[in-house]
C-alpha cells in the first residue's frame, strides 16, 4: 500500500497560491490556494491579495513533477509564514 506523503506548503505574498518543495523531483510546485466560498474577493481584482484563511488550500494536490515521480500526487499542508523565514523581499 503506497501512501501520499504530506508536505509542508509555504504561502506565497499575496496567498493566492501555496509553494512546496517536492521530494520526487526536487522541484518547487506551484499549487491555487483561493477557495471562493470564503467570501475572498482576491480572483476578481488583479490587485488584491487572497485573505482566505490559513489551511484553505489545503489537501490532495497532483504533482508537477516532470520526471513523474509522484503520481499519486501528495498532500498540502499550508504553514504560517511566521514559523519560517522571513520574507526575503
Ligand atoms: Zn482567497
Ligand atoms: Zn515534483
Amino acid at each position: 500500500m503506497t501512501t501520499r506523503p504530506a508536505l509542508p506548503a509555504r504561502r506565497s505574498d499575496d496567498g493566492r497560491t501555496l509553494i512546496v518543495v517536492c521530494p520526487g523531483c526536487g522541484r518547487r510546485h506551484v499549487h491555487g490556494r483561493h477557495n471562493p466560498t470564503t467570501g475572498c474577493t482576491a480572483p476578481w481584482r488583479d490587485d488584491t491579495p487572497c485573505t482566505c484563511p490559513t489551511g484553505t488550500g489545503d489537501g490532495h494536490r497532483a504533482a508537477h513533477c516532470s520526471n513523474g515521480a509522484m503520481p499519486r500526487g501528495y498532500i498540502i499542508v499550508e504553514v504560517e509564514h511566521d514559523h519560517l523565514e522571513s520574507r526575503s523581499a
